[in-house]
């Protein structure tokens, strides 16, 4: 499982994960799942999280590119088929994910403060297509 940091797993700026998170985390890890935390932001920064949660971590990733996740990949035991994307933007984690041809999953941002202007404009541009999907009565159901 390949998991973005920033407003997934961590409000944007906070320097640690709460424990809710890292509960969840643990629990995933029990199941025998491996989780490596993919990100664009510095080693730096990236490291002390994922010494919090006791992961694997690729950090400079660049998503939307595929360059982070492929890294993560080669850092894995996991069959291409098998690894899951979790991230809260779809322009950078999502995409990266798709251009890959991994599979995906878009969460809810944890926290919209202090995020920038590009990151706004991301999230109302993908709002168009969430919102047209949770419209519909089972959301993984494509309508006839
Ligand atoms: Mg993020």
């Amino acid at each position: 499982m390949l998991l973005d940091i920033d407003n997934t797993i961590k409000p944007y700026g906070a320097n640690k994960i709460d424990q809710p998170y890292i509960e969840w985390i643990d629990h995933v890890k029990s199941l025998g799942i491996e989780v490596i935390l993919c990100s664009n932001n510095y080693p730096k920064n990236v490291r002390p999280i994922a010494e919090q949660v006791n992961c694997k971590f690729v950090a400079f990733c660049l998503k939307p590119s595929s360059f982070g996740y492929f890294r993560a990949y080669l850092k894995s035991k996991a069959k291409r088929k098998n690894i899951l994307v979790i991230g809260d933007q779809f322009f950078t984690d999502i995409l990266g994910g798709k251009f890959m041809q991994l599979k995906t999953f878009l969460v809810d941002p944890i926290s919209a403060e202090s995020e920038g202007k590009t990151v706004v404009l991301r999230r109302k541009l993908t709002a168009v297509f969430t919102n047209a999907i949770k419209e519909r009565e089972n959301p993984y159901r494509k309508e006839e």
